[in-house]
């Protein structure tokens, strides 16, 4: 088992929707496919969101927790449109709601995941429902209760490490809008370097240090198991990119 994700951009129109389906076209193995919301939706949520509720303050828990119930929507209707997509174009999918497998505290829009609990709903799931490949949400959760959390913004990148995890996958790629990992923003910095390969100690630092290139809680659950983590060019598929592990 892999695990493939898509970011936004990747997943931001109907070309890049069919350039995915290329990809995994080319997989033989199996796979779970995670998927952010497209494009920037989740910032339009996120304002949304503030039009509904005007007097929101940060602290105010009742608006984190209606903040996660309209957010959390970006994912469930991106990978609904994948999923479907992917069917019609012969590639064979289940697609599964996250929202109830991992299971979380109910700290809206920074949400806790209960590892051991959601292993277990995890492997049960994937037992009953056998498939070659599964198309699911990064970056959302759900309570015990049923209500819908996030993991904090750019958190589909955790979540693709989270199943990884807990399924013993062989590898998560992470397949992006640059080549690969760089020495620093290749968007800003005109003579950024490639690097081909990285420990996830180095891959830590340089996002500690302000790489907004994956979601910094990425690296300890593989670093723990040992599973590579590949950053890969979504464009330019024939390129190794960068290979952190
Ligand atoms: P995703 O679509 O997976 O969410 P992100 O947008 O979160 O991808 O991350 C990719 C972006 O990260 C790139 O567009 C790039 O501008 C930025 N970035 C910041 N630092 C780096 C770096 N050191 N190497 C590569 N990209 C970087
Ligand atoms: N869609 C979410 C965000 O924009 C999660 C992610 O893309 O990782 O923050
Ligand atoms: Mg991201």
């Amino acid at each position: 088992m892999k695990i493939y994700k898509f970011g936004g951009a990747s997943v931001k129109n109907a070309e890049r929707i069919r350039h995915l389906a290329d990809i995994l076209a080319n997989e033989s193995e199996d796979l779970i496919v995670v998927v952010s919301a497209m494009g920037k939706t989740t910032n339009q949520l996120e304002e949304f969101t503030q039009m509904l509720y005007p007097d929101a303050t940060y602290e105010d828990k009742e608006y984190d927790c209606l903040y996660d119930q309209v957010v959390s929507t970006g994912e469930l209707q991106s990978t609904r449109i994948v999923s479907a997509y992917l069917n019609h174009a012969g590639i064979a999918n289940h697609w599964m709601d996250i929202t109830q497998l991992l299971q979380t505290d109910d700290t809206f829009r920074n949400a806790q995941v209960d590892i051991a609990a959601s292993q277990q709903h995890l492997q049960t799931y994937i037992q009953q429902h056998p498939a070659h490949v599964y198309v699911t949400q990064g970056f959302i959760g759900g309570t015990k209760d049923g209500l819908r959390t996030t993991l904090g913004r750019e958190g589909s990148d955790y979540t693709a490490a989270l199943l990884a995890y807990m399924l013993d996958a062989e590898s998560v790629t992470l397949w992006k809008d640059v080549q690969g990992v760089y020495s620093a923003d290749p968007r800003k910095v005109k003579d950024a370097q490639l690097i081909h390969e990285m420990s996830y100690a180095e891959a830590a630092a340089l996002v500690e240090k302000g790489a907004q290139i994956v979601h910094h809680k990425t690296f300890e659950p593989l670093a723990e198991k040992h599973i590579p983590l590949y950053v890969r060019p979504f464009l330019h598929p024939e390129e190794k990119g960068t290979v952190i592990h």
